[in-house]
């Protein structure tokens, strides 16, 4: 069995946004070389997601005014993590409900998306370095 392993890296401009990372996905299988197999592609920051959906612009501004809706910035004095003097209590709340990690089959050296199906970086605390690791296992 090969295995290979990559990391993106990311700083977005803004505190959220959502960045496709599908063809950077695509990139690190074609250099693992690996035909049969399963990639994960995990958000390694406690603030970040990594999901899969569909590219639409309107469905980003959606989950935008949705996820301020159940876990709203301000006021900064709503979560008790930020007590601790952080002001990203909502960000841990927006990553958790998006989700950290997906898992794509491989099959025949392409991911084995349905048919709408794009990766997705989604950023809650930006404004600095993050990274997304992806992991390809198989043969
Ligand atoms: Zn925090």
């Amino acid at each position: 069995m090969k295995s290979y392993r990559k990391e993106l890296w990311f700083t977005l401009p803004d505190r959220c946004g959502f960045v496709n990372i599908t063809h950077a996905v695509q990139e690190a299988l074609e250099e693992s070389g690996i035909r049969e197999g399963l990639c994960l592609v995990n958000a390694m920051h406690i603030t970040a997601s990594v999901f899969i959906n569909d590219d639409e612009s309107g469905l980003h501004h959606d989950y935008t005014s949705w996820l301020e809706k159940l876990a709203p910035h301000d006021p900064i004095s709503l979560y008790s993590h930020n007590r601790t003097g952080e002001d990203n209590g909502d960000a841990h709340l927006k990553r958790q409900i998006m989700g950290c990690e997906v898992v794509v089959a491989i099959t025949e050296g392409k991911l084995d998306f349905g048919p709408w199906e794009q990766i997705f970086y989604g950023e809650f605390d930006g404004r600095r370095k993050k990274r997304v690791l992806v992991k390809i296992i198989g043969e």
